[in-house]
């Protein structure tokens, strides 16, 4: 099954003009968001690195994971010398990232930003929790840098609604009761690994003591050899 959806994700990433960039990673400096299909291939990534790294980014994810609201991470799949760890099987968001031309980038932008605020809202109301403002007042601007065709909207949208069929065509093909859903790849990757509804409720309800945290990365490794 992963090997048919590398090969469907990889036409779907054929149509991404090329384009010319610094590799400054300024735009990696947060995880980005994934398909259902595009997060498989990752996990399936991830679960074929040596033992040392894959232990060390399913750290680094879950640290992402249980800190996001409160302190500004990189992308947990950025390394030390500015590379993507999961270079080849990346998604789309962050093949097209140089493809958008500014207005639209940025209006997109400002729905994220209305967005983030509504979720600060919620997170309050309903569980007293407090998101910080180096969550809320982050972004990552447009870059001006990067050398290649702009994407229309309808281009975008068709590569777009292209992951989505796939989407939809696995969860029928596997009977999972999903719809689609653009979350983050880290969301996507800690949902696999361990429960992110439990986990949300602990991270909600303050719990997440450096013994617990240790506990879950420990749960994770294990699953990883196994799932
Ligand atoms: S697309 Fe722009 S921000 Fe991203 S690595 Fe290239 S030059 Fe840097
Ligand atoms: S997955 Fe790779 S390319 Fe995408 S944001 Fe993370 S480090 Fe950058």
């Amino acid at each position: 099954m992963e090997i048919m959806l590398t090969q469907e994700l990889s036409k779907i990433y054929k149509k991404v003009p090329e384009g010319q960039c610094s590799g400054c990673a300024r735009c990696c400096h947060e995880s980005v968001g994934a398909s259902f299909a595009e997060a498989q291939v990752i996990y399936k990534d991830l679960k074929n690195m040596p033992e040392k790294k894959r232990e060390a980014l399913v750290d680094a994810l879950l640290e992402y994971y249980f800190d996001v609201y409160q302190l500004r991470k990189k992308c947990p799949f950025l390394n030390r010398e500015n590379r993507c760890e999961i270079y080849y099987s990346r998604p789309l968001n962050c093949r097209i990232y140089g493809h958008w031309n500014k207005k639209d980038y940025n209006d997109n932008l400002n729905r994220l930003d209305i967005q983030n605020r509504e979720i600060a809202q919620i997170l309050s109301e309903e569980y007293g929790y407090k998101v910080k403002g180096n969550y809320l007042d982050f972004s990552i601007e447009y870059c001006n840098s990067f050398k290649g065709k702009i994407l229309s909207k309808s281009e975008r949208n068709e590569l777009y609604d292209a992951l989505i069929v796939l989407d939809s065509k696995m969860f029928v093909s596997r009977g999972i009761k999903l719809a689609y859903e653009d979350k983050g790849i880290v969301e996507h990757l800690v949902d696999k690994l361990l429960s992110k509804e439990k986990i949300f409720e602990i991270k909600m309800s303050k719990k997440l003591s450096s013994r617990m945290r240790k506990r879950l990365k420990n749960i994770a490794k294990l699953r990883i050899g196994v799932i």
